[in-house]
């Protein structure tokens, strides 16, 4: 038998009530928060990837599912979502419409990654940006409505981690700094963090080699290098966070996993997610624009895993999803599948979706037929047997109730519609 990629599950029924769930819930926060819905393709030429997320980063470096297509063109799955919607943002001239403007998406993203729990190879974000503005109290208001969005779903033992990567001027400076750091550790260095120490040393404080733990742990710290600009824009914001009234913990090694970062950044971890506890985390991107050949135009957006938060909540959702309230029609009699189906497409047409309205095929007898209800959690069934067509009545039975009444054909409506 075939079987679904390694990394890239299948997302059944009897999880789907808890994806739309979250969705919806998570749409509904943004859009409180005056967010608009972008829809980007999945697929994007290769260098939009390469030039922003950078050559250096694990995710083009490694992650990328990349190929080239008939007509030659090099083609990625998208591995993550600001760097496309900034493409659209540029492509439509948003920013001549409105000097400021705030997007979400929500999709699926795909990275080759080693899958485990909480770390596929497709798997979902919804994303914010918030583009035309350096405003600090953007920077604030995104951390707010993705601390919302935890606390929402009551993640437990949220941490909000932030630091600062400073403006451009910072990080050529700090650069240097690391670079004569790391050289003096060369020997413990792999070749490809040799590269990256020649390239992007940045990314060096990012290693998850345990050789380099401590030496981590004893680099110089970006936040005593910041300019006197960089600085300010950092204070601001945690000022901002504090009037706000959100706990976060300064982390001077977060430089997160894409090139275009500056100034903010941030990551929100929860407590029951094992190893894999980042749910969310995002920053400012003003360069983003510059590199892909337009002026530079602030910007900051959050990223967010949905399958991290479904873990996190599953079990204790379970009981609490409600669901639409659902009726069976049962046809005990080849001659009365007609009524069956009339009375069916009548409901639902009439109950405007309030209800689940469930015809059943194949009906061996009544027993069968109960059992089936009683498997799909059915709330009422309707049977039409050879007595029912004689008289034109129907038979409803509330399952809850355990009570049985007989009741005209048109009357169907009226009775279901009761009982809502
Ligand atoms: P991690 O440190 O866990 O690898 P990341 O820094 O690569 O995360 P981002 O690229 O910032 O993550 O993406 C934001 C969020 O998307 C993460 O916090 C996480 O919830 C989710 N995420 C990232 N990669 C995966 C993956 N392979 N599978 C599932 N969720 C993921
Ligand atoms: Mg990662």
């Amino acid at each position: 038998m075939i079987q679904n990629i390694k990394g890239m599950p299948d997302i059944l029924a009897d999880e789907t009530p808890i994806w739309r769930f979250v969705e919806d819930t998570l749409r509904s926060i943004l859009e409180t928060y005056a967010y608009e819905e972008i829809r980007t393709p999945i697929m994007e030429e290769t260098s939009l990837f390469v030039r922003t997320v950078g050559e250096t980063s694990d995710i083009v470096g490694k992650e990328m599912y990349s190929f080239i297509d008939q007509g030659e063109t090099n083609i990625t799955l998208r591995p993550e979502g600001t760097a496309p919607v900034m493409r659209a943002y540029l492509q439509h001239h948003l920013g001549q419409q409105s000097s400021f403007s705030k997007l979400y998406y929500i999709g699926p993203m795909f990275r080759r990654e080693r899958p485990q729990k909480g770390r596929l190879r497709q798997f979902h974000q919804i994303g914010a940006e918030a583009i035309g503005s350096s405003d600090p109290w953007v920077d604030v208001e995104m951390i707010a409505v993705l601390m919302e969005i935890c606390q929402r779903f009551k993640l437990p033992e949220l941490r909000l981690e932030i630091n600062s990567l400073g403006d451009a001027q910072t990080r050529t400076n700090f650069r240097e700094v690391l670079k004569k750091y790391f050289q003096k550790h060369a020997s413990k260095l792999s070749d490809g963090e040799k590269v990256r120490l020649e390239k992007n040393p940045l990314r060096l404080l990012d290693s998850k080699n345990p050789d380099l733990a401590t030496i981590i742990q004893d680099a110089p710290n970006i936040l005593e290098h910041l300019t006197p600009d960089s600085k300010k824009h950092f204070d601001q914001v945690l000022n901002g966070l504090n009037a706000a009234g959100i706990p976060y913990v300064v982390n001077n090694r977060i430089v997160r996993g894409l090139d275009y970062y500056c100034h903010t950044a941030f990551e929100i971890m929860a407590g029951n997610l094992g190893s894999q506890n980042s749910v969310g985390g995002g920053g400012r991107y003003d360069t983003l624009s510059k590199d892909l050949g337009d002026k530079e135009i602030p910007a900051i957006g959050f990223a967010m895993g949905l399958e991290r938060v479904i873990l996190s909540i599953e079990e204790r959702l379970k009981t609490e999803l409600t669901r639409k309230k659902r009726i069976e029609i049962i046809a005990l009699d080849e001659k009365a599948r007609e009524l069956a189906f009339t009375t069916a497409q009548k409901l639902r047409s009439e109950l405007n979706d309030k209800m689940t309205i469930d015809l059943q095929f194949d009906t061996k007898n009544m027993k069968k037929a109960l059992q089936l209800a009683d498997k799909n959690k059915a709330d009422f069934v309707c049977i039409i047997g050879e007595d029912e067509l004689k008289n034109k009545k129907l038979t409803i039975k509330d399952l809850h109730k355990r009570e049985q009444e007989s009741i005209s054909a048109d009357g169907i409506v009226k009775y279901v519609k009761e009982k809502l």
